[in-house]
C-alpha cells in the first residue's frame, strides 16, 4: 500500500492500554490518559452487560471460567473438564490437543466470533493442564488464521526434512506409578 497518513481507529482496550489500527494493517498502542481510562471502563462495563448479544460464545466461555473482574476462577484440569462439558453443548467450538510446559496433555479451544450475524474472527483459548499458568486467549482474524496454517505447514515440512537425524535413544523409564483409586 502507498505511503499515506494513517487513519487510526481504536481496536482494543486492555488494562490501561489502548490499541489502534489503520486499514493498511499498521498497529500502535499506548497508555490511556486517566479520562480515557474512565471512558474505556464505562464502555467495557456496558459491553459486558450486552455480551450475550455480541460475541456470545466467547463471552459465555469467559464467564464460565473467569469472574467479572477478569481473573480466572478455574484453570488447569478443572477448567479443561468444565470446557469439555461446555463444548458438547456448543459444537461450534472446536478443540485440539497440545502439551503444556510440563509435557502434560492440554487443550486449545477455537471459539468463533460472529458480529451482526457474520463470521468475524476466532479466539483460541489455551488451557495448560499442569504447569500452573493461567489460561490465555489468542484472538485471530482471518489473515492470522491463514498465516498460522502456512507457518505450521512449513514447520512440519522442516521437521520431516530432519527425520534422518540419529535418535537420541532415550525412552521413558517404567516407574510403576499408578493413578489413585
Ligand atoms: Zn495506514
Amino acid at each position: 500500500m502507498k505511503k499515506h497518513s494513517h487513519r487510526w481507529e481504536t481496536s482494543s482496550l486492555c488494562g490501561d492500554t489502548a490499541g489502534f489500527s489503520c486499514r493498511c494493517g499498521a498497529r500502535e498502542n499506548r497508555k490511556m490518559t486517566k479520562s480515557e481510562h474512565r471512558q474505556a471502563k464505562a464502555y467495557l462495563a456496558d459491553t459486558w452487560k450486552h455480551a450475550s448479544k455480541v460475541n456470545s460464545l466467547y463471552h459465555a466461555v469467559r464467564s464460565l471460567l473467569s469472574s467479572e473482574d477478569g481473573n480466572w476462577k478455574l484453570k488447569g484440569y478443572a477448567a479443561i473438564c468444565k470446557m469439555d462439558k461446555f463444548v458438547k453443548k456448543h459444537p461450534a467450538i472446536l478443540e485440539f490437543g497440545v502439551d503444556d510446559s510440563c509435557a502434560t496433555s492440554s487443550s486449545v479451544y477455537i471459539i468463533p466470533h460472529c458480529m451482526a450475524g457474520d463470521f468475524s474472527s476466532v479466539s483460541l483459548l489455551y488451557i495448560p493442564q499442569c504447569s500452573g499458568e493461567d489460561p490465555i486467549f489468542l484472538h485471530m482474524y482471518p489473515e492470522n488464521i491463514s498465516d498460522v496454517i502456512k507457518v505450521l505447514q512449513s514447520a512440519k515440512r522442516a521437521g520431516q526434512a530432519v527425520k534422518h537425524l540419529p535418535d537420541a535413544g532415550i525412552s521413558f523409564p517404567k516407574f510403576g506409578f499408578k493413578p489413585k483409586g
